[in-house]
């Protein structure tokens, strides 16, 4: 089998800052992805390179919470059945690899809040605080924004704060599928979720069958609103229709149930052939991809 994969950095309606750059760091993702061996190595090492890029929703840079905080979500699956995944961590610099020691050191597969904290420092890994000056700036115009109703109404009214989701459809995840010289497969996605979400609130990204999944046929991580991800499992969806679908019409399949739903979504994947693929429900999603025919 030939070694490849695709790195995601999330998509929305329209591209905030320069497009270039994006490019440049999803290009040297796929390329770091590229130096693992298996499966999981190859999307480990792609999505620490978006991790530490502050343009990004994904650890460095994350989107902060109403109460100003980082709370990252990881998972990574596989497609021979293993799982790890973690949710609200606040203080972590690459949470896709707690997720992969959750995969590989417990009998679990998602830790949550102060346990999967405490997992992280036990493993050895170090505390990082995630925040970056813009994102604390542009969060206290957010705060400020909301409580004068400039914006949106009342913080409390939280429901409402969908109309500023879908005003701005901004999304920043990151996520990578890649296959290895072996025929081994695997997702991964990690991000600091939606701007202003409530403390605690979980997405899609490290829910097995929503933001990410893997089973016999394929891989998939996706990347878009996360309410709307879960709650019809579009990586479970995508997955089963590589069953007899190539990858690229698996992704389209799931994305025009997606728009149906009127859920702003990207998607990429890889096929237990090696065919990798990429969807998106509108706007703009860019992508990068190493080894692939
Ligand atoms: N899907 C992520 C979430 O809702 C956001 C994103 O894709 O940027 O948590």
């Amino acid at each position: 089998m030939r070694k490849s994969i695709i790195v995601h950095g999330g998509g929305g309606r329209a591209p905030t800052g320069p497009t270039g750059e994006r490019q440049s760091v999803l290009d040297r993702a796929a390329a770091a992805g590229m130096r693992g061996r298996t499966a999981v190595e190859m999307v480990e090492l792609a999505v620490h390179v978006v991790e530490d890029h502050p343009m990004f929703d994904s650890a460095t840079g994350a989107v902060l919470t109403l109460d100003g905080e980082c709370e990252l979500d990881a998972c990574l699956m596989t497609g021979d059945g293993r799982l790890g995944a973690v949710a609200g961590l606040t203080r972590t610099r690459y949470p896709i690899s707690v997720a992969r020691a959750v995969m590989e050191k417990t009998d679990h597969h998602l830790l949550v809040g102060s346990g999967a904290t405490r997992f992280a420092r036990l493993n050895g890994f170090p505390d990082y605080d995630p925040r970056t000056p813009e994102r604390v700036a542009y969060w206290k115009r957010l705060r400020r924004d909301l409580r004068l109703g400039t914006d949106r109404p009342d913080f409390r009214f939280w429901k409402k704060l969908r109309f500023w989701h879908r005003k701005y459809g901004l999304f920043e995840t990151c996520g990578a599928c890649a296959i290895d010289a072996r025929g081994g497969f695997a997702a991964a996605t990690s991000t600091g979720g939606i701007w202003m979400k409530l403390p605690g609130r979980v997405g899609d990204t490290p829910v097995p069958g929503a933001g990410t999944c893997a089973n016999a046929f394929g891989a998939i991580s996706a990347t878009g609103h996360g309410e709307g991800v879960m709650r019809h499992a579009f990586g479970r969806t995508a997955v089963e229709l590589m069953r007899r679908l190539p990858c690229q019409e698996a992704l389209e399949a799931t994305i025009r149930l997606a728009s149906k739903h009127g859920i702003e979504c990207g998607i990429i994947g890889v096929d237990r052939r090696g065919r990798l693929g990429a969807a998106k429900s509108a706007g703009w999603m860019q992508v990068g991809i190493a080894g692939a025919r």
